[in-house]
């Protein structure tokens, strides 16, 4: 029996990279894991595939959050999922994890478009997804936000992503005072650079110079960041909240 047994949890992105790495520790735990994609079906139905091969419970969830409209879509069918198998809509675990990754723009080069994506998915999503939860969430909840490292260490051609994650993290400041009467914890979980499996980590030069990065001079795998989230949705994590947690791997020691 693991610590989260008979719990719930949300994982948005969890079709691939990090996302997937905490929905099966989750599971792992004990926890039924809602699998949130938005165009990965195959692959979310394989993160899903691999918690049940690996003895826990999950099922996929969609929802583009760039649309607001289909947050209410994702809650319906996650809500019917957890009733018909735990006799319950209640949820106790979420982690917005989902993020639209974009690409480098210098601070003169950043659209209007760009910023809109990422303040979109980045930092509307995880505050209307935590309104839906939060009806749901039971006394003992955990809100879970995953941020990154950028917001403490400045490189330009990374400001949108970066302000996006630093509304995220006013968030996660303001939600935690918000919800603590509740018993319910905020925290953000910052990685650095992390193989999420894209073609980049595949590249030795590439993983080389990232690596240097880090005071452990490798880069992180999403099992560092999966374990540090569930410490986090832990009961032995009831005295943090509104936290930023360094899951950088020693890259902010400079
Ligand atoms: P990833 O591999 O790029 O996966 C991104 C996930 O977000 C996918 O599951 C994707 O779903 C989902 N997503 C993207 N756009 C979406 C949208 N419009 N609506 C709903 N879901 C959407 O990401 P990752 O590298 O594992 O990163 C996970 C988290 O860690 C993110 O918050 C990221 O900002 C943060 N982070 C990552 C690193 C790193 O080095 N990897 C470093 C610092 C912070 P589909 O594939 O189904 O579309």
């Amino acid at each position: 029996m693991g610590g989260l047994t008979g719990r719930t949890a949300l994982v948005t992105g969890a079709s691939r990279g990090i996302g997937r790495g905490i929905a099966r520790r989750l599971a792992r735990d004990g926890a039924l894991v809602a699998v949130h994609y938005a165009s990965g079906e195959s692959e979310a139905k394989e993160t899903a595939a691999l918690i049940g091969e690996e003895g826990g419970r999950a099922f996929t969830v969609r929802a583009d959050l760039a649309e607001t409209d289909q947050t209410a879509e994702l809650f319906r069918v996650m809500e019917r999922e957890f009733t018909e198998r735990t006799g319950s809509s209640a949820l106790d675990i979420l982690v917005n994890n989902a993020a639209y990754g974009g690409r480098p723009a210098l601070p003169e080069d950043v659209t209007v478009e760009l910023m809109d994506q990422y303040l979109a998915v980045n930092a509307r999503a995880p505050l209307l997804v935590a309104q839906r939860a939060l009806k749901l969430m039971r006394s003992g909840g955990r809100i879970v936000n995953i941020s990154s490292g950028i917001t403490r260490s400045a490189q330009p051609d990374m400001i949108a992503y970066a302000m996006s994650k630093g509304v995220l993290e006013q968030l996660t400041l303001h939600l935690a005072r918000h919800v603590a009467d509740r018993g319910i914890t905020v925290n953000s979980v910052a990685p650095g650079r992390t193989d999420n499996g894209s073609p980049l980590f595949s590249n030795p030069a590439a993983v080389a110079r990232m690596a240097e990065l880090s005071a452990f001079k490798r880069v992180g795998q999403v099992e560092d960041i999966a374990d540090v989230v569930a410490f986090v949705a832990s009961d032995d994590a009831r005295w943090i909240t509104g936290s930023f947690i360094d899951a950088t791997g020693g890259t902010l020691l400079g």
